[in-house]
């Protein structure tokens, strides 16, 4: 984890948030490499939720959120976790992060009763902060899709099943943030809340859990550093009928990646006016606040239900961070010296050509590898860099360990003889050269 959190900072892929004034406990900021990583996280998700299926609608919701929605969530009252004090230090703890009920900090077991500590932000709203209109940051993205069941349905006119995707921002007050960025109080989400007929969820639930670890597979993890861990009943969250975590071998140990929870009719139904009308099948606080039906007519009855959801539910910060260590490597060179290297799938490396000319100053490889850089930025597969260093050797290694996956050097067999470049191949370190008008092709089909 170290080199990880070491070469993140050295490279610009990941700060700690407010550096300059000492940090702020459990927040981090992505770098110029970082957000082009997250990024392309994000847009491979997007493309496999939504555009490469016909059953999932996008939606982009405020963070700021109703407190009547956390209410009848159920976060306002159980969305806890177990927090102890030690006596003797003052550290804070979650208890269930304990291993022997002694202090981490200084030994003590002089620790008080566990009692529970509310994860969630809130804000004031408005210019007075009298306490009687805040907010709520949202603990999950979740909730503004059941919220917006309704108005998308009503605007899409779909029918069962179908499903409504979102990537944002979510907010825990964890007690104790740690492990970089795998447990911290600001973090993104990417979620699908998949609305199915009662009866046919649990088929779903098998089928998604399915989906997401092909969806890993695709990032470059590999089947054999996940885990799929079956939540017993009683670690169950409050909405769930049945939990499947995908678990990961981050640098610290065996932890969630991702959760594919069954919510049932639980949100939907906690959610909806007039709960008596439908039949559902959790059990939900009665709600005289709501003003909208969230049901849906069932073609073949044209009775009205309210729909199961299967929910997978997945942390790009975790994600990032499990990509990092699985991409990272140290390499022995035949010559005794040694390399390290990011190998990324191709479409999540943050840069993905650098373009350098190999003398700083002659006028005619500038201006030949200015001309490339367009013309490939051009096809439009993300960040392709300019770069005049001048040392074609460094720059080699510099992009091995930021994950580049092709180096282009123009040199003066470009500009004085035969128009071709050499192009240099990140995971096999060989060269080859390569007429200028084939590039763009070459390029595309590498990316493809
Ligand atoms: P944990 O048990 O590790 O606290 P959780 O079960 O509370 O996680 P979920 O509520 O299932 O997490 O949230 C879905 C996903 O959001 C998680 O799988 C994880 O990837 C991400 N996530 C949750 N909490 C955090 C956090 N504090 N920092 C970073 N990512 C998080």
């Amino acid at each position: 984890m170290e080199e990880l959190v070491s070469l993140c900072k050295r490279r610009g892929f990941i700060f700690p948030s407010s550096d300059i004034y000492g940090g702020l406990q459990g927040l981090y900021d992505y770098g110029p490499l970082g957000v082009e990583l997250k990024n392309n996280l994000k847009s491979a998700w997007w493309r496999a939720m939504v555009f490469d299926r016909d059953d999932v609608e996008g939606l982009d919701a405020a963070i700021l959120t109703n407190p009547l929605t956390l209410k009848y969530s159920g976060h306002e009252e159980t969305f806890t976790d177990p927090l102890v004090d030690c006596r003797k230090c003052q550290s804070r703890w979650r208890a269930d992060h304990l291993d022997d009920g002694t202090c981490p900090s200084c030994g003590s077991e002089d620790l008080t009763e566990p009692r529970p500590f509310n994860l969630m932000f809130k804000t004031a709203l408005g210019p007075v902060d009298d306490g009687s209109s805040f907010a709520y940051l949202r603990p999950e993205t979740a909730q503004a899709i059941f919220t917006n069941f309704k108005n998308v349905v009503d605007s899409t006119s779909r029918r069962l099943p179908f499903g409504i995707a979102q990537i944002g921002k979510a907010f825990r007050n964890e007690i104790t943030p740690r492990n970089f960025i795998f447990r911290v109080r600001e973090f993104e989400q990417m979620e699908l809340e998949f609305f199915v007929k009662p009866g046919t969820d649990e088929q779903w639930h098998q089928q998604w859990v399915q989906t997401r670890l092909d969806w890993w597979a695709d990032q470059g993890i590999s089947p054999n550093s996940l885990q799929l861990y079956n939540v017993p009943a009683n670690e169950l969250a409050h909405y769930s009928k049945a939990t499947f975590d995908v678990m990961f071998q981050f640098p610290h140990g065996l932890e969630e990646l991702e959760g594919i929870a069954n919510r049932t009719d639980f949100d939907l139904g906690s959610h909806t006016k007039n709960q008596g009308d439908f039949g559902i099948h959790a059990k939900v606080m009665a709600n005289p606040d709501s003003n909208s039906k969230l049901a849906i007519q069932d073609l073949e009855t044209n009775k009205w239900i309210v729909p199961y959801v299967i929910e997978p539910s997945a942390g790009v910060d975790r994600g990032v961070l499990a990509i990092l260590h699985e991409a990272y490597r140290v390499e022995e060179l035949d010559n005794g010296s040694k390399r390290t290297v990011l190998a990324f799938k191709p479409h999540l490396a943050p840069i993905k050509v650098a373009v350098m000319p190999l003398k700083r100053n002659h006028e005619g490889i500038v201006a030949k590898a200015r001309s490339i850089k367009q013309e490939l930025q051009a096809l439009g597969l993300g960040r392709i860099l300019y770069e005049n260093t001048g040392n074609i050797g460094k720059g080699y290694r510099r992009h091995d360990e930021v994950g580049t996956p092709i180096c282009v050097t123009v040199d003066f067999q470009t500009v004085d003889d035969d128009d071709t470049v050499t192009v240099r191949d990140r995971d096999t370190m060989q060269q080859s050269r390569i007429s200028v008008p084939d590039l763009p092709a070459y390029v595309k089909e590498y990316f493809r």
